[in-house]
């Protein structure tokens, strides 16, 4: 086993006909729109047999970090502005919570247009790093989404350095750590990004309420107000979809229950913004003594197993930056999109810019101008236009979350569907720790776990199987969820799970998915189970999905049978849900 990473070590050629490494692009090219998905699965699986081990680590992005920061300083140097006015006074504060970037960061840049000196801040609060989930008490943060983040705090004090500025890393509530810093350094105004979820909101409504409390004298602060004592001021900006809010063709009580709907609506209605630019240099910083320091996992009372296969994410907007520059530029993946999207195993049959989208360590409107240029410099066609589809439903789901409040949380969602639903724990626990029997389920919860990333396609077939063949509380899965996912977005995460349990908002999505025939689909040659299960390794590929006696027995029957030609109840329904 070794990590796969740098360059020269890059496990280009195990995915090689999934994708395109230099030797084989010719190949790829030639054959990609002749390919349906399933071929182009089974032609992968083909060649991973040979060069991936059940033990091979890749790390995402496959760059070295001396290139990584090349990639990020260039792209900074492309995005910055020297027409930029600064005629601020005072001290104003930065608060970053879910936006660890620089790139395309609307809070940065209206500190630095008002203030004579900006002092970021992050607080490392407690009730995300040492609670527990609302309902089933699992960690609010496992350790490895609190390692990525732990990361992107370090590169974002780095890229802010670099832009003369520095982070200041505090423990506690917002609540409590801003107001005294506003009072300390006079601040008149802490700028944020605005979030849409109630723990968020709640947080955004004690800082304001305790900002309101601070009294800054006269000659402190702002100079249109420096004759008169005043608070500092919360201004949250909207900043973390492609689409802004106040853009929107319609008021959000009336988003559409319909993602296409909404979707149409806003490609036909609305412009994308372009990413703010930022002025070379911001700083310098109001004086500190300590900055602070980023803790480690165990400082944070978690505990990190190793991972030793599957992906590991690196945090961080340098990262997320060489990731694009890799799916899009370096390995010329994005026109393929659409046809590999479906994978489960190895990088590069997605984009994987989740988990930097959740932390905001990467700018969805700057996603959109890459495709923008790639389309121009390179080519147009479904697959590029089919990742800003996909991010259009990441914005549909925050949007979502505004209309519809807490309902998302709710057991019956925002229809309010009533339906009984089992608490069994012991059948939980064999979904959660992948010992249900069924090699597809397990191979997927085996991912989550080691690694804190699942496919899309994993997704929708592990909570079909929660909900409906096991009929436990949906939000028991999406509280684990939660705990496990680097790209863990409350938005996205309660969005999906009400899709799949359906109880969400389109009142006509209702899945179920076989799994005898994803896994016919999706694995025919069982690649992916025997990646994250090798004791399926040395069976025959077609009886890897459907081992039989050899395998762990399957804790309950299928709803709708064992095998793969059976028709559920939901029939054509079904096929329709699934090509999704
Ligand atoms: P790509 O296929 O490359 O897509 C590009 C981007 O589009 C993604 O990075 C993501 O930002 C967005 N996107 C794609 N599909 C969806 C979708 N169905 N909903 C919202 N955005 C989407 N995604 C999260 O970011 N956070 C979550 O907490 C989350 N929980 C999920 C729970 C369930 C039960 C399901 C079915 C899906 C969930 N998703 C979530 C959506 C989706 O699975 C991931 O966004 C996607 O797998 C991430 O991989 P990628 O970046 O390679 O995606």
């Amino acid at each position: 086993m070794g990590i796969v990473s740098p360059s020269s070590l890059l496990p280009l050629s195990q995915t090689k006909n999934i994708i395109s490494s230099s030797s084989t692009f010719a190949f790829s090219t030639q054959i990609k729109f002749r390919l349906d998905f399933r071929r182009i699965m089974s032609s992968a699986s083909k060649s991973q047999t040979q060069c991936v081990s059940s033990s091979t680590l890749y790390q995402v992005p496959g760059l070295d970090p001396l290139e990584m920061d090349s990639i990020a300083e260039k792209t900074f140097e492309r995005y910055s502005s020297n027409t930029v006015k600064n005629n601020g006074k005072g001290v104003s504060l930065v608060w970053f919570r879910n936006d660890l970037r620089v790139l395309d960061n609307e809070p940065l840049f209206k500190a630095w247009v008002s203030s004579e000196a900006i002092l970021p801040v992050y607080c490392i609060d407690p009730r995300l790093f040492q609670t527990t989930t609302y309902h089933f008490g699992f960690p609010k943060t496992g350790a490895l989404r609190a390692q990525f983040i732990m990361e992107c705090l370090g590169d974002l004090k780095k890229n802010l350095m670099k832009k003369g500025l520095n982070l200041l890393i505090q423990h506690g509530k917002p609540e409590d750590i801003l107001p005294k810093l506003a009072r300390a350094f006079g601040a008149h105004t802490v700028y944020a990004h605005k979030e849409t979820c109630s723990e968020e909101l709640q947080v955004e409504r004690s800082v304001a309420r305790s900002l309101r409390q601070v009294v800054l004298p006269p000659t402190q602060g702002n100079s249109s107000r420096s004759s008169l004592s005043h608070s500092p001021k919360l201004e949250l900006s909207w900043g973390g979809t492609l689409y802004h809010l106040d853009d929107l063709p319609f008021n959000i009580n009336s988003l559409p229950d319909v993602y296409t709907q909404f979707r149409k609506s806003v490609e036909a209605k609305c412009t994308i913004r372009g990413c703010i630019k930022l002025p070379k240099s911001l700083g310098p910083p109001p004086s500190i003594d300590d900055w602070g320091i980023i803790p480690s996992i165990e400082q944070l009372g978690l505990h990190l197993e190793k991972t030793t296969k599957g992906m590991r994410f690196m945090g961080g907007e340098a990262a997320a930056l060489g990731r694009v520059t890799e799916y899009f530029w370096k390995k010329d993946l994005l026109k393929i999109y659409k046809e590999t999207r479906n994978g489960m195993l190895g990088p590069d049959y997605s984009t994987k810019f989740s988990p930097w989208l959740a932390s905001g360590s990467l700018s969805p409107r700057f996603v959109y101008e890459e495709v923008k240029r790639y389309e121009k410099e390179r080519q147009a066609n479904d697959s590029t236009y089919w990742v800003l589809f996909e991010l259009i439903w990441r914005d549909y789901f925050r949007f979502v979350s505004i209309k519809h409040g807490n309902s998302l949380f709710y057991l019956g969602g925002p229809r309010k569907v009533e339906q009984r639903w089992r608490q069994d724990q012991k059948l939980f626990e064999t979904w959660r720790n992948g010992c249900t029997g069924y090699p597809l389920i397990d191979a997927n919860m085996k991912e989550l776990s080691a690694s804190g990333f699942m496919s899309n396609r994993g997704r929708q077939i592990v909570c079909s199987f929660l909900v409906r063949d096991m009929g436990i509380d949906w939000r028991m899965g999406a509280e684990w969820f939660e705990t496990c996912l680097l790209d863990y977005d409350p938005c996205s995460n309660y969005g999906n799970w009400t899709y799949g349990a359906g109880v969400g908002n389109d009142p006509r999505e209702d899945r179920y998915f076989s799994i005898p025939k994803q896994a016919q689909t999706y694995d025919p040659d069982g690649e992916y189970v025997a990646f994250w299960l090798p004791e399926l390794l040395p069976l025959p590929r077609e009886k890897r999905n459907f081992p039989g006696k050899s395998y762990i027995a399957q804790v309950v029957p299928l709803k709708f049978g064992n095998t793969s030609t059976q028709r559920s109840k939901y029939g054509g329904r079904q096929s329709r849900l699934q090509s999704r």
